[in-house]
């Protein structure tokens, strides 16, 4: 398992504190009804810039902030407030490489029973370094899971709580022990939806095609990217429908993306091959196209990338 490298300083009740000092009650809500909501948000280290530039952060706190309609919560920090603490967690960490934010919202108080109204909230959140997730220059041998993905009327998918990753650790954990990087989930239908913590797309004849919004997935701020970047800058459609199971294997690419995977080339699946085994092209150039705009070297892009000064 990956080790953490926090920062020194976390946002904890209201202020920074030390890293060591932001501990909770073992009695809180949230660790023991799951019910915390969180962001995984990258922050990218330019040597030319200077900086790191914290990729798309309005829009995974915009997602925050959206998806505690669902769970019932309230927090006194803004959408605002809630940037500039990540963007000071970023600077106060002082680490010159990449990095990855995550601000969680969680039932704070030390009550009984798994209700949602009326259970107070609170912000807390800090900053690790992170290099790759995942591998992304060979391609993944990866397994459809035996475990099916939380449907909406279950556990909403759509929200990142931190309950719904036991689904997600439970088809991670399978995979590896079966020897594959990584597992894809199908649905209750049987149709693929996402990856355990990433979404997917799949190359056929020249059609980009992924699973869409109403599927029981995270709708992933990268699978967002993916879609405008294949549009303006492949010139390439992304058609959003439901994918069968044996789609996959017949495809000529699949790659999956999200903040950690960022853009990861699949090279087989269930022991079958994907294309001739090898990053495809068009997922070769949206590698490309996509370090590029995180890097903050697309100017197209640029208002992606919140550039916090490395002093
Ligand atoms: N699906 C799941 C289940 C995830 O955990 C993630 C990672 N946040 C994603 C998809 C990708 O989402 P994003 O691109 O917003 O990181």
């Amino acid at each position: 398992m990956a080790q953490m490298f926090p920062g020194k300083f976390a946002y904890f009740e209201g202020a920074y504190v030390p890293i060591e000092e932001a501990k909770i009650s073992i009695m809180t809500h949230a660790f023991n009804y799951g019910t915390g909501l969180f962001e995984g948000i990258r922050g990218y280290y330019s040597k030319k810039k200077k900086a790191i530039l914290i990729f798309r952060l309005k829009e995974h706190i915009d997602r925050l902030v959206r998806n505690c309609r669902i769970l019932c919560m309230e927090i006194p920090e803004t959408p605002e407030n809630i940037e500039n603490i990540c963007i000071d967690l970023v600077k106060k960490s002082g680490f010159q490489e990449g990095v990855y934010i995550r601000p969680i919202i969680y039932k704070s108080e030390l009550s009984l029973g798994p209700l949602l109204k009326g259970i107070e909230s609170k912000l807390c959140c800090y900053v690790i370094k992170l290099g790759d997730y995942c591998d992304i220059t060979s391609g993944l041998d990866v397994c459809v899971s035996s475990w099916r993905r939380l449907a909406d009327n279950a556990i909403p998918s759509r929200v990142k709580a931190t309950g719904s990753y036991i689904n997600s650790a439970l088809a991670a954990s399978e995979a590896k022990q079966a020897g594959f990087s990584e597992a894809i989930f199908l649905n209750e239908n049987g149709m693929v939806v996402e990856g355990s913590a990433m979404n997917i797309f799949l190359v056929h004849q020249g059609e980009l095609i992924t699973p869409p919004r109403s599927e029981t997935i995270l709708v992933g701020i990268t699978r967002n990217t993916v879609i405008e970047l294949v549009k303006k800058e492949l010139g390439l459609n992304v058609i959003e429908r439901p994918i069968a199971r044996t789609e996959l294997y017949v495809a000529d690419e699949i790659f999956f993306c999200g903040t950690g995977a960022q853009v990861a080339p699949v090279r087989s699946v269930d022991r079958r091959i994907i294309g001739n085994g090898q990053p495809g092209p068009i997922t070769k150039k949206l590698q490309e196209i996509y370090f590029q705009v995180v890097q903050g070297e697309n100017e197209k892009y640029s208002n992606w990338c919140t550039v916090v000064p490395c002093e």
